[in-house]
């Protein structure tokens, strides 16, 4: 059993050094030299785009309000939101350079001494965007409208963790739809979004699955928010293959945040209670390499349904 285990991972792996090999040997997309970080091609970001459109098109009747915010987030807004508790492996934060001209000769003589320069450089008050929804909610903090709000969103995020599995990247763009409410409004949006993101993901060929799942908590408390998470249900991810038929890769997922951000952000519904949050998000890399491994890297093949969908 354990042999199988281990052997499964093994193949796993291999497969998904084996599919970025593929990628990079058919200029698909670019190496930086960093693991997880990558230059992409016209066709990718042409697919990308195309599924982009997709879910505009295919969110059309949510009249969502519209906000694109830089790949930064407010330091402030990231220490309000616990994510330092449960995700500490994953923050990226920015540095930047503040000394005078005896500091700057200092850190180029290290430079050249190959030692290391950048303890020259301090905390900024930015970190790197966790999640495309981060900067919304304390855009939205007081009380909202009777209906409460929807939001389109789309960002860069980063999350720190190098891996040579070319669907997790430590730079990626993820598009997100975003309903601020009541409960109930919430839960209809969350229930709305995991059947439609399922008929999306078929309809470009995509074989798709909902799982329900947990987000990468760090240390031994993290196992238990993990656990609780998966008992209740609060997140669910679509997921289709990408390097492997094995190991599925999440390409949507759907997250139910009950009144976690509404407390956190002081957002209030019309009575005054906690707002309740929820968020579906496409993650675009993924799906973008999810359609090359599914119909192969010459779009003029692919099938036309699929070609239709994406405007290729
Ligand atoms: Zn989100």
């Amino acid at each position: 059993m354990i042999d199988t285990v281990a052997d499964s991972a093994t193949n796993v792996d291999a497969a998904r050094r084996e599919y970025l090999k593929e990628l990079l040997a058919n200029g698909i997309i670019t190496s930086t030299g960093v693991s997880g970080v990558y230059g992409k091609s016209g066709l990718f970001e042409r697919v990308l785009a195309g599924f982009d459109r997709f879910v505009t098109e295919s969110g059309i009747d949510q009249r969502a309000e519209v906000f694109r915010f830089p790949p930064v987030l407010n330091r402030a807004d990231l220490e309000k939101s616990d994510y330092l508790k449960s995700f500490p492996h994953l923050i990226g934060t920015v540095h930047g350079f503040r000394g005078n001209e005896r500091d700057h000769g200092d850190m180029l003589n290290m430079l050249e001494a190959g030692s290391d320069w950048t303890r020259h450089f301090h905390h900024t008050d930015l970190v790197l965007t966790p999640a495309a929804c981060y900067p919304l909610y304390p855009m939205v903090a007081g009380k909202l409208p009777a209906k409460g709000r929807l939001f389109d969103v789309q960002s860069y995020c980063f999350r720190y963790e190098p891996s040579d599995d070319p669907a997790r990247m430590q730079v990626f763009r993820q598009r997100e739809y975003v309903r601020v409410g009541s409960p109930e409004s919430v839960r209809q949006f969350r229930d709305l979004w995991l059947e439609r993101g399922q008929v999306m993901l078929r309809s470009v060929g995509l074989d798709v699955q909902a799982v329900v799942a947990n987000d990468p908590f760090f240390g031994r408390g993290g196992a238990m928010l993990a656990a609780s998470q998966v008992e209740q249900a609060l997140k669910f991810e679509l997921v289709v293959p990408v390097a492997s038929r094995e190991a599925l890769t999440a390409a949507v997922s759907c997250n139910y945040h009950q009144d976690h951000f509404g407390v956190a952000f002081g957002i209030t519904n019309d009575d005054g209670s906690a707002a309740h949050t929820a968020c579906v998000g496409f993650g675009l890399e993924r799906i973008t390499l999810g359609l090359f491994k599914a119909h192969g890297f010459e779009t003029k093949s692919w099938p036309a349904t699929v070609r239709t969908t994406l405007g290729l």
